[in-house]
């Protein structure tokens, strides 16, 4: 069944798949990405399409940060009766994902495709891969070359060049953060610095501080030197210089640059030769005027490891949050992400997922790959029943058994009420509120039936339940603030 190995060379202007930060697929002929629902027929850019989806999954399931390190530059380069195979860059990745992901792995591509029973793991030796190509009929094999997901960073500056103030779609949780960064442009190591961005994860620390260093290096070339680095990389240098015995050249690459980009500061404070390296470069950096921006997922006063001569210093320059997204944020950023990907989805269906998904939009880009992929490979017509089985399949939280009571306490709490007068009969707004939410929530979160909703809120009937179920549910799509506080009480809930 397996037939053919080749290669398909990556073109300027063809289809663009892209994936999260880390991966960028070239691909021509996008009509070959479709699988035939009579034949089978598998070739090397469904592959592609499924990889794509299947990274979406796996990255709702595992932390941003082993994510990025792990499943960077790794591609499925087979799949055929007995399994797929996925590649990984080298033997540490490979030993890693078997031992700790493959279930995840396995359990991401089955639920895309069932037939998959197996997965392996196998390290490829060079940038291109080949790819196995599975065809019903010798007659179907045809030569095709593969590009390997790319990785276009600058090796130079550390930027990838996806990330720039054109792709950034502003909205009321982040133009704050938008404008100082844009003003860092014009004003280099002047008016905002350092500047310290924060937010939750996924929310576009990242895609915003590259588009600062992207939008320099346009503007100045090469007569203004950017240097991005994640905090991983940065621990890394300064422990293999501390090894090597040659932090002078350590310093002398980092104090060399005249804007240094440094995220998820988090990572770095607390670790005692990191912090102490990371304060020196600061002061060096920050005396000669040179710009520094920094990101994490908290502020300075939330941090409680960061060192107090840190922290002045932090606070001395701009400190700006990336708030959770409302709903025309996320419906605007779905748009804008179907146009970067040349697809289109009826606007009640984006409303959905707008609805749907409110935490970050990583998780909005990875719902929005898994309908384009079944768009795609089954040829679907994306109907809204259609995305809201898709999604359902995706967003199905773990299992866990949460107490109904647990709900009508997380939810008291928040509000600064009694969990008795949350059930009572009060009518007072600061209750019937709280009240209406908890309700929501015992449905959303616990699936309870409407009948035994409004027994356990005070022996209600059931249309009360379905009322309250609707109008928090509308509510939220439109109001910034409730959308908020529900995040925190979910939260709240999980912790328990
Ligand atoms: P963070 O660094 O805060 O965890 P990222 O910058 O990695 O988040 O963003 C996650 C994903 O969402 C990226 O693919 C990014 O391009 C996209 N994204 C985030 N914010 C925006 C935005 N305002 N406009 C367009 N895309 C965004
Ligand atoms: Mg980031």
């Amino acid at each position: 069944m397996l037939l053919c190995c080749g290669y398909l060379t990556p073109a300027p202007n063809s289809l663009q798949w892209e994936y999260t930060s880390c991966f960028l697929y070239t691909m021509e002929h996008k009509e070959e990405a479709v699988i035939s629902p009579k034949t089978g027929v598998v070739d090397g850019n469904d592959l592609l399409g499924l990889w794509q989806a299947a990274l979406g999954e796996i990255e709702i399931q595992v932390s941003h940060p082993n994510f990025v390190t792990w499943f960077k530059n790794s591609a499925l380069i087979e799949k055929n009766e007995n399994g797929a195979i996925v590649a990984l860059p080298n033997a540490f990745a490979k030993e890693w994902i078997e031992n700790k992901y493959s279930k995840i792995v396995l359990g991401a591509l089955r639920a895309l495709e069932e037939n998959i029973k197996k997965v392996e793991f196998t390290v490829h030796s060079s940038k291109t891969i080949v790819v196995t190509r599975a065809a019903a009929h010798p007659s179907q094999a045809r030569e095709t070359q593969q590009s390997f997901p790319e990785f276009r960073v600058d090796t130079e500056t550390n930027l990838n060049p996806r990330y720039t103030f054109g792709s950034f779609v502003v909205g009321k949780s982040n133009e704050l953060a938008y404008a100082a960064a844009s003003a860092v442009v014009e004003d280099i190591g002047k008016r905002y610095n350092p500047l310290f961005i924060y937010g939750g994860v996924g929310l576009g620390k990242t895609h915003l501080m590259q588009s600062v260093g992207n939008e320099i290096r346009n503007r100045y070339q090469n007569r203004v030197r950017v240097k991005y680095v994640s905090s991983e990389k940065f621990t890394n240098d300064v422990i293999s210089a501390i090894r090597n015995k040659n932090t002078e050249s350590m310093k002398e690459k980092y104090r060399l640059v005249d804007v240094l980009i440094i995220d998820d500061i988090q990572f770095v404070i607390g670790k005692a030769a990191t912090e102490e390296e990371f304060f020196h470069t600061f002061n060096a950096l920050y005396e000669h005027d040179k710009q520094i921006i920094i990101s994490s997922d908290k502020p300075p006063k939330f941090m409680p490891n960061l060192e107090e001569r840190l922290r002045s210093r932090f606070e001395g320059g701009m400190i700006i949050d990336i708030g959770y997204p409302d709903y025309e944020l996320r419906f605007a950023i779905l748009k804008a992400k179907m146009q970067e990907r040349a697809v289109a989805l009826a606007d009640e269906v984006i409303g959905h997922i707008a609805t749907k998904i409110q935490r970050n939009f990583r998780e909005l880009e990875g719902v929005l790959n898994r309908i384009i992929f079944f768009q795609k490979t089954r040829g679907m017509e994306i109907t809204l029943r259609v995305a809201e089985e898709i999604m359902s399949e995706i967003m199905q939280e773990p299992v866990k058994d949460i107490n109904p009571n647990v709900v009508i306490r997380a939810v008291a709490e928040v509000f600064g009420i009694s969990p008795a007068e949350l059930i009572s009969h009060s009518r007072k707004k600061e209750v019937v509120e709280p009240r209406q939410i908890a309700m929501y929530l015992l449905r959303e979160m616990l699936h309870l039936s409407y009948p035994n909703i409004g027994d356990r809120m005070g022996k209600r009937d059931h249309t009360t339940a379905i009322y309250a179920y609707e109008k928090v549910l509308l509510e939220v799509s439109k109001n910034q603030q409730l959308n908020q506080r529900i995040i925190t009480i979910k939260e709240l809930i999980n912790k328990e």
